[in-house]
């Protein structure tokens, strides 16, 4: 598979944020989010076989624990990504799949928490949400919004009401999109949606969702990559 990099954080977004966490970040993605701050996975990489992406977790995190792949787009290599997560199961990792629900998911182990993302209109890739996606949702997955707007607000409070999302998942988190070129400051002013205006927002709707910071754009530069 192609792979962008392996390190090891500490875990930034979903319910496992501030746990560490092995990274497998591999190459390449379909879509163009205009607030992507991983356009760096686009091209590049390095070839490694399963065995070497799995040598190099194991050396990373050898007591085990959370291992998260994400990308770029992982299911754009889903021959290669669903052996290794199988893989990584039987070795008693906790793993984690962050993709972006416009790529089927049925082939992915049930073990695994899916953290998938549905595209809210102004990342500029509104409608790419693969809707059957929501069938292989379990009450361990999370789905996300990344927000940058009161139009994307208003999108991810309707799409959560209308599939009812909240009873089916363990979370459905809001979170608010980083200015993509943002750096120097670790606080919320590098945010493209104040995280206050959100919060009294999802209060004031009663919103059945969970609001949720990248952790790591808070404790390391945000133009940081690797972290
Ligand atoms: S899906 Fe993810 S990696 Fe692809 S463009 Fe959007 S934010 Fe970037």
């Amino acid at each position: 598979m192609q792979v962008t990099e392996i390190y090891k954080s500490l875990q930034g977004e979903s319910t496992y944020a501030g746990v560490p966490c092995v990274f497998v970040r591999l190459t390449g993605c379909n879509l163009r989010c205009s607030w992507c701050d991983s356009e760096y996975t686009f091209q590049g990489g390095r070839k490694m076989s399963t065995r070497e992406v799995y040598d190099e977790v194991s050396r990373l995190s050898p007591n085990r624990g959370l291992v998260e792949i994400t990308g770029g787009e992982p299911m754009l290599q889903e021959r290669e990504v669903v052996p290794l997560m199988q893989r990584l199961l039987d070795d008693e990792y906790k793993v984690l799949l962050e993709t972006s629900g416009e790529r089927p998911l049925e082939s992915v182990p049930e073990q695994v928490v899916k953290i998938v993302d549905v595209k809210c209109p102004d990342s500029g890739e509104g409608g790419t949400f693969l809707l059957e996606n929501l069938k292989t949702l379990t009450a361990h997955d999370e789905i996300k919004f990344v927000l940058s707007s009161r139009t994307d607000y208003d999108f991810a409070r309707e799409f959560t009401e209308r599939h009812r999302l909240a009873e089916g998942v363990n979370a459905v988190l809001f979170s608010p999109a980083f200015r993509k070129e943002a750096t120097g400051a670790r606080d919320s002013s590098q945010c493209l949606l104040d995280p206050q205006e959100l919060a009294e927002w999802m209060l004031a709707d009663n919103v059945p969702a969970r609001l949720g910071l990248q952790l790591h754009k808070f404790i390391w530069d945000p133009a940081v990559k690797g972290v």
